[in-house]
């Protein structure tokens, strides 16, 4: 009886550790499941999307046709699984805030603005859980980089979406033209924190439509070639936002990049090709149309796998910066 007793605590403790790993196993085995790849074919087929032709388009960029990207700030660190269905739950990532400073001979442009020199003040309205999930560090805004090295004003800006991270450093610009598809525009002056926070462009005087009068191109439905040599072209990549667009970039090297903005945070999510994490999805509601910003996925997964020499950049993918030519050395330790 003595005995019995002071057994019966173990077998207990027992117990519950079994039902604990037991409950682990399951978490990790559900989430396993709703973090699986995306089928490619299914959504191909659903979504009607075209083949990705087996011709790159033609492009005559001109000598002295480069681009910078320009590291505005980092975030202050998330497990991969968040960011990345499948990704790694051991594995820490850093997502950089970044724009990309392109110099064409016939006008000087930025895609995307980074975290701007106001961002502490617009960032404020957040709630604090929307504080610490979209927490940042230092921040370099692109305008004070390109003051530092005496680079002439940009001539213009684009942005991949309007969302806060990528239109922050607008204010550090007055009066510089900025081409915005209708669409898009609608979405932000409609839209709320955290996503999209009025105080970055409400004051901005110089909005201009951005409409895409070509025709398809490299699977796309449509095109605008910025300066008609094909050096530079917009495509729309709507999902994520209602009016999303990403920049092909074509240097006289013939090295060809694609800055897909936020269709996917990380360049492993195009190659597998998996959404942002279940958990993120539900928690914080990213994407405007998450249907078609998979759909979106996928053709970039397609396109990556037909044109494997085409760099495809996500505006966040830290892991790309040593292999992207940079306007300053990093200053991280
Ligand atoms: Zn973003």
């Amino acid at each position: 009886m003595q005995e019995t007793l002071s057994k019966r605590p173990w077998r207990r403790r027992l117990a519950v550790l079994f039902a604990l790993l037991l409950l682990l196993l399951l978490l990790g085995l559900s989430l396993a499941w709703l973090d699986r790849p995306l089928d490619a074919q299914a959504i191909a087929v659903a979504a009607g999307l075209p083949e990705i032709p087996a011709q790159l388009p033609p492009a005559r960029p001109p000598a002295g046709l480069d681009f910078r990207v320009i590291e505005t700030s980092q975030s202050r660190g998330t497990l991969e699984a968040l960011i990345l269905g499948g990704g790694s739950w051991l594995r820490l990532r850093q997502p950089v805030h970044m724009a990309v400073w392109v110099r064409h001979p016939r006008a000087s442009f930025l895609f995307d603005l980074g975290l701007g020199a106001g961002v502490d003040q617009q960032f404020a309205v957040n709630h604090l859980f929307h504080r610490l999930v979209f927490g940042y560090g230092p921040v370099r805004p692109a305008a004070a980089q390109l003051a530092a090295i005496g680079a002439p004003r940009p001539d213009f800006a684009l942005v991949s979406h309007l969302h806060w991270d990528h239109v922050s450093g607008l204010p550090d610009f007055p009066g510089l033209p900025l081409w915005v598809p209708a669409a898009e525009r609608a979405e932000a002056e409609a839209g709320a924190a955290p996503y999209f926070l009025r105080s970055q462009f409400q004051g901005h005087q110089a909005w201009r439509e951005l409409r895409f009068e070509g025709g398809p191109y490299l699977g796309f439905p449509a095109h605008q070639d910025l300066f008609g040599d094909g050096s530079a072209v917009l495509v729309p990549l709507d999902g994520h936002t209602a009016g999303q667009i990403g920049l092909f970039l074509t240097l006289p090297s013939g090295a060809r990049y694609l800055f897909s903005g936020d269709v996917s945070w990380t360049l492993e999510g195009i190659a597998r090709p998996a959404d942002r994490s279940w958990l993120a999805r539900h928690l914080l509601h990213l994407d405007h149309d998450e249907a078609r910003n998979q759909a979106t996925l996928v053709q970039l997964h397609r396109l990556m796998r037909a044109h494997p020499g085409l760099q495809i950049v996500p505006a966040h993918d830290e892991t790309l910066l040593p292999r992207l030519p940079r306007l300053t050395a990093p200053t991280r330790p």
